[in-house]
């Protein structure tokens, strides 16, 4: 699972075993750059979210169980180049925490 840099414009097909995870989509970032807002923040913003929905329960994203039955094992296809943080590596690091703590009996 990895994430790759993929944009509709380039005119390359999706590649295989892929997943997109660009707005629109309901795996896009619900938070977005600008308005101050860095890419940064905005992938800090949905990783803090990931780890405890609490913050914003007005935010309709994808449950965990859902994340997982929908991405995982698939490569994440996002239009961020790979220099910069993206919400596709959040996603990727959640999933591989979810997995840790099923196959470790926590409670998901
Ligand atoms: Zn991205």
């Amino acid at each position: 699972m990895r994430r790759i840099q993929w944009t509709r414009y380039a005119g390359q097909p999706l590649p295989p075993n892929t997943k997109l995870i660009t707005r629109p989509g309901k795996y896009g970032n619900p938070w977005k750059v600008g308005d101050g807002a860095t890419r940064e923040d905005v992938v800090a913003r949905f990783e803090s979210y990931l780890a405890d929905r609490s913050q914003h329960p007005e935010v309709a994203y994808p449950s965990d169980d859902e994340i997982v039955r929908d991405l995982d094992g698939y490569d994440l296809a996002c239009a961020c180049n790979h220099h910069g943080p993206c919400h596709g590596d959040a996603l990727i690091r959640h999933i591989h925490t979810l997995n840790l703590l099923a196959t470790t009996g926590g409670a998901r």
